[in-house]
């Protein structure tokens, strides 16, 4: 089953304690359909300029995403700034430049309207919604949002979120838009805005979820070196909704193990800078991670 994502696609500069790159691949739409289409189809919705390089068209297509929704218009591909010190569970954003998402109005491309997982990732809540208008009957309807938003278009943001079934964000994200402090009341507060479903990105210390009736923790991946932690939280994304629309799963079963592939996925992206590890890992190693996690937190299987 395919999924419909729209999100950004971007060029990147980025500071981290153990180097740094400028405009390099990035965006929350190209981390997620990089990441997903190990499970599944992938139709991306998004915009660039004509500064765009077509090797960068030329990868995705590669991954076998579906680019009939990605426009190109006139004018400067969106670009994001951040720098992270030595708490990579932190990104300190620099420099935002919405460029030709400011004036994107996204049209679904044939056929796109029956999809039906969809996924809404970090971009402008307005142009979440405009998406949301055009798709019929989805299954499942999932979100990401961060605090540039939160902030800045909180009632856009609210009018989306009454409308998704699950919400992925990072715990800051999750007190900032509660306006409290403790995690799991802010949980609470959280999921009564609309998503049934509320998973908590907490960098290396792995994934919360709760549902109204039900509390899950799942561990990071233990990596000895994280190198670049941008894109984490969509390449997490990639793998959660990737695993659930390829297996039809959407029971809390289904989504602790989409959860652990999600984990999995993002594990290899904080391996290094922009895309560059997606683009080499197979399989095999994907498996390989979600074999150990499973291990990870196994207590009493090994009597
Ligand atoms: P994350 O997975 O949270 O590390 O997301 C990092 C990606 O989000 C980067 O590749 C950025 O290009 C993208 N990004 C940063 N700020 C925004 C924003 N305000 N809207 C959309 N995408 C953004």
């Amino acid at each position: 089953m395919s999924i419909l994502v729209v999100g950004s696609v971007a060029f990147d500069s980025v500071e981290t304690p153990f180097g740094q790159v400028e405009e390099v691949l990035g965006g929350s739409g190209t981390f997620f359909s990089a990441s997903a289409s190990f499970f599944t189809e992938v139709k991306l919705v998004a915009v660039v300029g004509e500064d765009f390089p077509p090797e960068h068209l030329e990868f995705l297509r590669q991954r076998k995403v579906d680019l009939a929704g990605l426009q190109t218009a006139p004018g400067r591909t969106f670009r994001w700034k951040g720098r992270y010190g030595f708490d990579l569970n932190e990104a300190h954003t620099l420099d935002t430049q919405l460029n030709v998402f400011e004036s994107f109005s996204p049209r679904l491309p044939a056929g796109y309207e029956d999809s039906e997982f969809v996924f809404l990732a970090n971009i402008d809540p307005e142009l979440q919604l405009e998406v949301l208008q055009q798709v019929r009957h989805p299954r499942l309807i999932a979100c990401d949002t961060m605090n540039f938003w939160i902030s800045g278009k909180r009632e856009a943001l609210l009018r989306t979120l009454a409308r998704v079934d699950a919400l992925v964000i990072n715990e800051a994200e999750v007190r900032q838009l509660a306006g409290e402090p403790g995690l799991v009341k802010a949980a609470r507060a959280v999921l009564a805005m609309g998503p049934k479903t509320l998973i908590v990105k907490r960098g290396e210390y792995g994934v919360l979820m709760f549902t109204e009736h039900s509390t899950f923790a799942a561990p990071a991946f233990p990596l000895e070196e994280v190198f670049d932690p941008t894109g984490a939280g969509d390449t997490f994304a990639g793998g959660l909704i990737g695993h659930l629309a390829a297996t039809r799963n959407l029971t809390e079963a289904g989504l602790r193990k989409a959860i652990v592939f999600g984990s999995v996925m993002a594990s290899f992206t904080v391996e290094d800078f922009s895309l560059n590890r997606l683009r080499t890992v197979s399989w095999a190693d994907i498996e390989a991670r979600y074999r150990t996690v499973k291990l990870l937190t196994d207590f009493e299987g090994l009597d």
